[in-house]
């Protein structure tokens, strides 16, 4: 039963319009959610194609770099010796700064191009014999006679053998400077050190004489000369000028760095660890190469890492001679991969090839980085494996949020536009609905109303047709009421004429200049006179000279004033007076009509102007209307440039004001 007057219209449009936006907002983001996913899908796709591609592009190029370098390594290994350092340094020339060409033999290495290599296997260097020096030695150790040994030495250091005269240099140097003679000493180390590579004690004359030199000077007091020349010194073994072994190397940039040398910028320390990196590399080739089994000799590649800088090693050969290609990262990266750049960039990607333990040796990798692509060592063929990641986390996932935030808002739009279209039905309807029951009820209203006079009418037209009315003043008063029900509906049905000529648009005014206090004074009277009898007065207060007037349709107005002093009475069930006052405000001319009556709630003073609309406390005193009069106040007054206005407080009565404009 509740459920059912609940359901009544327009409750049920409302339920019914809401159950089809509902439904109509669910399926569109049901669909632009499926829309969206597969959108994401496609995007997410799209980054793995480019991955794939790119890492196929990488990895292809590692191959063919590395299947060149081998076939190359190939040719080289089996190349007559004649030809060899001319086709060897031919080919080192292409390579990179941090590649490097290795000619391996079982005597030993050559690396291309020259003076790279800051030490390398080698064989122990063909030195002087120790026979040769045994007198000056028997003489300097044994008899303690240092001028004799020095002689012994001196002479040899003549000889047309390099190697020996470099063993008595130093010898006789070592001699001196356990005489106390420094400067002859510091003589004998330049004379050493200009003998070039002639070697003594494991390394070359110029290396060892002008090292020696340095702790002399050192002794001599000249600091200053010595770190000069220890730099110089230090400058050219990083620069790989001399041969030299692993220990000797070791040994000279110990000495060295002894001596206050200038401290290396960054990239010279990063150049130096490589150079280093390299050299380790060969030690550790050749050693494999040395201890390979004949297999092994002919094809091989592996990954050696020095303090975190990883070298590729690749090599063919023979038994008798192998070539190998020594590649850091720059030979890789430069001379294998350069080609691929404008590619990669294009494709937004970045690659990471790690060796087996994952140390990372060329590229990076951002940590946050989406979905890789890897490619294992049997893929790329060398001992690397490689990682494809995308470089721009995607622009293809940036469209797709773009798309997201689109999606999302025209469906953020939809709703809005479902809840404001149903909202303005709703509203609609229900506004039709109240029109036809205000229509409904005031055809009501006014059959009521044209019922109560025609009662009375008829009633005292019996009474006096039937000549039962004796008395001569009981019948005046009978006629007296039959006239004023007759001007009531009079009035009624001239008000109902009057409203559907303002509904048709068609209400005229013959407005002419009228003196507005007589006017007022005129209707009051009229008004009080038809209700003396029940007890009703006017109080009428007239502030305005009788000059003032309104340029009128005096009819219309009065009708106006009519419609307020029958309301005031109509709706003051207790005090029945009625407070009438004109007066000037500004420009115009202000009468208000004052009750004491039931006043209004503020709700309703909103709509009261409105046609057909009564009010609710009006039908509980039991005052019967029809709803119209107070529109028609309204358009009257409208036509007239003027307003009307109200204003009260329920249960202290009401004052409506007409306001007009003073004709001057
Ligand atoms: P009605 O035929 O109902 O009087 P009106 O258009 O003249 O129609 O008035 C509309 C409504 O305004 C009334 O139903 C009543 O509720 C309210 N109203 C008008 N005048 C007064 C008044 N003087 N005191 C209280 N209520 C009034």
């Amino acid at each position: 039963m509740e459920l059912r007057r609940w359901l009544q219209p327009p409750r049920r449009l409302v339920v019914l319009f809401l159950l089809i936006a509902v439904v109509l907002v669910t399926a569109t983001s049901v669909l632009a959610w499926r829309f969206l996913e597969q959108d994401r899908a496609l995007a997410r796709q799209r980054i793995q194609d480019r991955l794939e591609r790119s890492a196929d592009v990488i990895t292809a190029a590692l191959g063919r770099g590395a299947a060149e370098a081998r076939e190359t390594l190939t040719r080289l290994s089996s190349l007559a010796s004649a030809e060899l350092p001319t086709a060897a340094s031919r080919w080192a020339g292409t390579l990179d700064s941090d590649g490097l060409l290795v000619i391996l033999t079982p005597d030993g290495v050559q690396g291309f191009p020259p003076g790279r290599l800051l030490y390398r296997p080698m064989p122990e260097p063909r030195e002087a014999p120790a026979a040769v020096f045994a007198a000056g030695e028997v003489l300097e150790f044994r008899r303690r006679d240092l001028a004799g040994a020095a002689a012994a030495y001196r002479a040899l250091a003549t000889s047309r053998d390099t190697a020996v005269r470099a063993g008595a240099l130093l010898r006789m140097a070592r001699v001196e400077r356990k005489a106390g003679q420094s400067a002859r000493a510091l003589e004998s180390y330049t004379r050493l050190s200009g003998l070039g590579m002639a070697p003594v004690s494991g390394a070359p004359a110029s290396l060892v004489g002008r090292h020696a030199r340095l702790s002399i000077l050192r002794e001599m007091g000249r600091t200053a000369e010595a770190e000069r020349e220890a730099a110089t010194l230090a400058d050219e073994l990083r620069a790989g000028t001399w041969p030299l072994t692993r220990a000797s190397y070791r040994f000279y940039s110990e000495e060295l760095a002894g001596y206050a040398l200038p401290p290396l910028d960054s990239a010279g320390r990063a150049r130096l660890e490589r150079a280093e990196a390299i050299a380790y590399a060969v030690s550790e080739l050749r050693a494999r190469w040395i201890g390979a089994d004949e297999e092994r000799r002919q094809d091989g590649s592996e990954v050696v890492t020095w303090r975190a800088h990883p070298v590729l090693l690749l090599w063919r050969g023979t038994a008798t001679r192998g070539a190998a290609l020594v590649a850091g990262p720059g030979q890789v990266e430069h001379g294998w991969l350069a080609v691929l750049r404008p590619t990669l960039d294009r494709e937004q990607v970045t690659f990471l090839l790690a060796d087996a333990s994952g140390n990372g040796l060329i590229g990076s990798i951002p940590a946050m980085a989406g979905p890789l692509v890897t490619r294992t060592t049997t893929e790329t063929r060398l001992p690397w494996t490689l990682r494809v990641a995308s470089g721009s986390s995607g622009a293809d996932l940036a469209q797709y949020a773009a798309r997201r935030r689109m999606v999302t808002l025209v469906l953020a739009g939809l709703t809005l536009l479902a809840v404001v279209g149903l909202y303005a039905a709703i509203r609609g309807v229900s506004r039709e609905l109240e029109a036809a029951r205000l229509q409904s009820e005031f055809v009501a209203a006014v059959s009521h109303e044209l019922r109560t006079p025609l009662t009375a009418l008829r009633q005292f037209t019996e009474l006096l047709a039937s000549d039962r009315v004796g008395l001569e003043e009981q019948r005046r008063r009978y006629y007296g009421v039959m006239q004023r029900e007759t001007d009531r509906l009079q009035r009624l049905v001239e008000g109902l004429l009057d409203f559907g000529r303002m509904e048709a648009g068609a209400l005229e005014f013959h407005r002419m200049p009228v003196a507005v206090g007589k006017l007022v004074r005129d209707v009051a009277l009229e008004f009080q006179q038809q209700m003396a009898e029940d007890g009703w007065t006017v109080e009428l207060a007239d502030h305005v000279p009788e000059s003032t007037r309104v340029y009128a349709d005096a009819e219309a107005i009065g009708r106006s004033l009519w419609n307020l002093l029958d309301n005031a009475a109509k709706y003051s069930p207790d005090h029945r007076t009625v407070w009438v006052e004109v007066r000037r405000e500004d420009g115009q001319v202000a009468i208000a009509v004052r009750d004491r009556g039931i006043g209004i709630s503020a709700a309703e003073r909103a709509t009261i102007f409105d046609k057909f609309v009564r009010g609710a406390s009006a039908g509980k005193v039991g005052a019967k209307g029809t709803g119209i009069g107070l529109a028609m106040v309204r358009h009257i007054v409208g036509a007239h440039e003027g307003t009307v206005t109200v204003d009260s407080e329920p249960g202290m009565g009401s004052t409506f004001t007409l306001r007009l404009p003073v004709e001057e």
